[in-house]
């Protein structure tokens, strides 16, 4: 089956899809993204997508390409023409083509593309094998909350994280605070056994994963502190792990080559991941996704 693509108003394939050598996207990273996961069929946190895109144009002054309304049937059709009922709907959407020029164009309209993929069903024997992360200092501007296209910062972080053998790098900022991962959220559990993620601020995306992931623990009563975490911390927690879309809730056993508590996936990150597969089965996402009115 060939994949397809929505591309400006059509359904392209794939391998056809293309955009103008002058869209913002690809001149200036003039443009903003979302990345959905599908689920057994189902997107997750569709709504909190929708609010964090809302929020990353609001702030560019990039207009809706379409309503959103409109953009969440496209969502569902390129998942249901790609036939994914596991893995991810990757969202663009840019200020649109125009003659190379750094102010905004006049009356240019915004660019959307719309692609899916599928990836094998989350599987939490493979998340709860322990993966390791290094550290890196944060380098990017300071608008984290937006989901900027520009993330040379990130790749950059991702690549030498990869080449020092680990999954993911933590970013830590002038303070010495773990900030995020380069395309995840960071969680420890403290050495007092406390469950503690960066506060959202503009040092943070906001994880739609997050977001489940603190409702599912309100409503198992347990508790979180959102607040930034040194290295030094995060050294000494007895657990860590890591959150986001296409990762889910995956544990980190070792941070800079040095095993997290035991070096034994821990018990509160297993049953996070527990609590967060039985959340998004009954609840579809975040509730409360109002965090960017
Ligand atoms: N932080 C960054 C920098 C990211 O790129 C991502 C992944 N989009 C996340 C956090 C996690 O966000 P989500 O749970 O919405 O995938």
């Amino acid at each position: 089956m060939s994949r397809i693509a929505y591309v400006n108003g059509q359904y392209v394939p794939h391998q056809d899809a293309a955009v103008h050598i002058e869209d913002r996207g690809y001149q200036f990273a003039d443009g903003v993204y979302e990345v959905f996961a599908l689920h057994q069929g189902r997107l997750i946190g569709e709504q909190g997508h929708l609010n964090r895109l809302a929020h990353s144009l609001t702030e560019l002054r990039i207009d809706w390409p379409v309503s959103q309304r409109a953009l969440g049937v496209i969502i569902g059709e390129v998942a249901r023409r790609n036939r994914v009922r596991d893995g991810l709907v990757y969202l663009q959407i840019t200020r649109g083509v125009a003659r190379r020029d750094h102010p905004f164009p006049a009356d240019t309209e915004s660019a959307l593309v719309v692609t899916a993929r599928r990836l094998p069903p989350l599987d939490k024997a493979q998340l709860r094998q322990g993966v390791g992360v290094i550290t890196i200092p944060d380098i990017r501007w300071t608008r984290h909350d937006i989901k900027s296209v520009s993330l040379l910062p990130n790749i950059l972080g991702k690549q030498q994280a990869r080449e020092a053998g680990a999954y993911e790098a933590w970013m830590v900022n002038d303070d010495g605070m773990v900030t995020e991962g380069t395309s995840s959220n960071a969680w420890i559990v403290t050495k007092d056994g406390e469950l503690v993620t960066h506060n959202a601020a503009h040092a943070i995306l906001n994880g739609i994963t997050r977001l489940s992931v603190l409702e599912a623990a309100a409503e198992a009563g347990i508790g979180f502190s959102e607040r930034p975490f040194s290295v030094e911390e995060a050294m000494q927690a007895k657990e860590a792990f890591i959150t986001s879309s296409t990762s889910h809730v995956k544990a980190v056993t070792n941070i800079d080559g040095q095993s997290v508590g035991n070096g034994h996936v821990g018990e509160l990150t297993t049953r996070m991941l527990d609590l967060y597969v039985d959340f998004i089965e009954a609840k579809g996402g975040p509730q409360n996704t109002n965090t960017w009115n």
